[in-house]
């Protein structure tokens, strides 16, 4: 793996990167045998890990851990270690689609409700026409089946793997089939096939840029109320744990 800074936040590592950086990781990573693990941790991710210690110690194994989340940010700028950018995981795992639609090697796209996966790769096909999807999955299953699903996604053929369980699950899945799964590499990317495949709707550019998407998605899905929390209490920590 090539040597790179991480900056530490509530004990949770982050990769020190922007896009282009951590695209040329990816490139690295995938160009070598075994299945590399990219995970996009958000504040609400690294708040809950700083106390699930599994949780924590499978991010820091993973291959390229990217700050998806201006929570991050913010929260990096405090420690007096900033990272430069949001490096959002619907937007990176989008350039890894586009260069693989240019290289012709596949993608399996698993996780959300029955026939998202389905449309979320017709809609990336109209797109990147080149691309070649080895297959798709939902994400409902029970744990005794996940050994069929691993069965299924080796057997496509796929070079890289898409994981849409939501986090903490799409992380314990990719690493715990790490070292069966036959792809080349595999992404956690939460509601990205549901924003593809029309079902959820993504902030608009306005939001994105003044880091306001957690707004839209609460405008969106207010039921995730409580989780909201987890933003400003993350905040709340990394100021704490600064003054001790
Ligand atoms: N999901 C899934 N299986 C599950 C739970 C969730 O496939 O058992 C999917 C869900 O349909 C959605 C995605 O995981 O498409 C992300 O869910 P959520 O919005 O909770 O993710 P997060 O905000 O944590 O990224």
């Amino acid at each position: 793996m090539a040597y790179r800074n991480r900056v530490n936040i509530l004990g949770v590592p982050v990769d020190m990167v922007d896009k282009e950086t951590a695209f040329g990781i990816f490139r690295e990573i995938f160009a070598e045998p075994g299945c590399s693990m990219i995970v996009t941790p958000n504040s609400e991710i690294v708040q809950n890990a700083s106390k699930d210690p599994e949780l924590k110690s499978l991010i820091a194994s993973a291959d390229l851990i990217i700050p998806d989340g201006i929570g991050l940010v913010y929260a990096s700028r405090l420690m007096g270690c900033p990272l430069s950018e949001r490096v959002t995981g619907i937007d990176f795992l989008e350039s890894i689609i586009e260069y693989l639609s240019g290289t012709g090697e596949s993608i399996f796209f698993f996780g959300s409700k029955p026939g998202v996966a389905e449309k979320a790769a017709e809609k990336m096909k109209e797109k990147y026409p080149g691309l070649a999807v080895a297959g798709t999955h939902h994400g409902y299953f029970k744990p005794e089946e996940e050994e069929e699903i691993v069965r299924e996604i080796n057997e496509s053929g796929a070079d890289f793997l898409c994981v849409a369980l939501g986090a903490p699950k799409q992380e314990k899945f990719i690493a715990s089939h790490q070292k069966q799964l036959s792809v080349r590499g595999a992404i956690g990317v939460g509601g990205s096939l549901d924003v593809w495949a029309g079902s959820l709707k993504r902030a608009p550019e306005f939001y994105r840029k003044h880091g306001l998407e957690w707004l839209y998605r609460f405008i969106q899905q207010p039921t995730r109320f409580k989780r909201m929390l987890a933003l400003p209490a993350f905040m709340l920590r990394v100021i704490f744990s600064g003054r001790k």
